[in-house]
């Protein structure tokens, strides 16, 4: 497999508050030392609750914030500089879809005309604009159409038309499905896979979801606290993850089957200030599994066959 997106130790730290006269202001980790790669034409799902840092993950490896340290290589090549001529035709082979597609349109202008957008910037056939409309699934009237007279759904499907006229090889997708209604979110899934069994692009998956991770991902990165602290192939993390924290997050997902639902799931807690993360292992006020060693020394990630974890008792615990 051949890499098309690689980041190398990333960081990147943002400032709370304001310093004074006598306080200096404060430094937060928003992304501290990730290393990830996606392969073309894959899927790597990157997940954690809210304040893990993976939104601000996938606008670094995007280039539309600038990271602090580490290095972000696309195909083979660092991503520019910033305001670099280079990035003119890199931005078309990389796109982003976030969750909330009624901000990213403009409500004055037709469909057709933003989904035409990109092409018109970059010298491109307008053609493809009526084509993306079809492959998402749209009828051609909808082009006439304005953001109000759409639903959630159909609005995030001209949100991927419009990134898709630019065929590019890499879209960030950050909680897509988020903001929809649960029976809408399985549509727009299905839509995102068989997009990309068409058109083999590669997706960073983003989503704190791990039911609808399950569904399109061909490997799982767990984030907590900026950091990665698992990373393997869907089928094994699924059926056994290693780490403490992913197996209470997996414990926490709704069971479709009825003879288990309501089966009470571990409670670890709510997740700490991500602005002063714990000593040690970061996890370790949430982990049943801590000891002294968890909360002074900082567990490495570890190879594990084709997984990695970061945690000092894997061994132990997997027993
Ligand atoms: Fe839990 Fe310790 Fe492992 Fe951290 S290193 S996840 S605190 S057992
Ligand atoms: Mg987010």
């Amino acid at each position: 497999m051949t890499a098309l997106l690689r980041a190398e130790d990333l960081r990147k730290s943002y400032q709370v508050g304001r310093g004074g006269l006598f306080r200096r202001a404060r430094r937060f980790n928003a992304v501290d030392g990730v290393s990830l790669t996606l392969n073309k034409g894959e899927t790597l799902g990157v997940v954690g609750e809210s304040g893990c840092g993976k939104s601000t993950l996938s606008r670094l490896v995007l280039g539309l914030s600038p990271h602090d340290s580490g290095e972000v290589t696309f195909d083979g090549a660092p991503l520019p500089r910033e305001g670099s001529d280079d990035w003119r035709h890199l931005r078309r082979r990389m796109q982003l879809v976030y969750q909330d597609a009624a901000g990213a349109l403009d409500p004055r202008q037709s469909i057709g005309t933003q989904i035409a957008e990109p092409l018109k910037i970059h010298n491109l056939p307008p053609e493809r604009a009526e084509q993306a409309l079809a492959d998402v699934g749209l009828p051609p009237a909808m082009a006439a159409r304005h953001p109000h007279e759409l639903s959630g759904g159909q609005l995030q499907r001209v949100v991927i038309a419009r990134a898709l006229t630019l065929e590019p090889e890499l879209m960030v997708m950050d909680e897509p499905v988020s903001a929809l209604d649960v029976s809408i979110q399985a549509q727009i899934v299905n839509l995102i896979r068989d997009l990309q069994q068409a058109r083999g692009m590669a997706y960073l998956f983003v989503s704190h979801d791990l039911s609808v991770v399950h569904h399109i991902a061909d490997r799982v990165a767990v984030m907590y606290l900026g950091q990665v602290v698992e990373e393997a192939p869907k089928a094994a993390f699924y059926a056994r993850a290693l780490h403490p924290y992913s197996k209470a997050l997996l414990a926490a997902v709704p069971v479709p089957d009825p003879a288990t639902r309501g089966r009470a799931a571990p409670r670890i807690g709510d997740p700490p200030n991500p602005a002063a993360p714990p000593p040690g292992c970061r996890f370790h006020p949430r982990c049943p599994h801590a000891t002294e060693r968890c909360r002074i020394e900082a567990p490495e990630l570890r190879d594990f066959g084709p997984r990695r974890a970061a945690c000092h008792r894997i061994e132990e615990l997997s027993q």
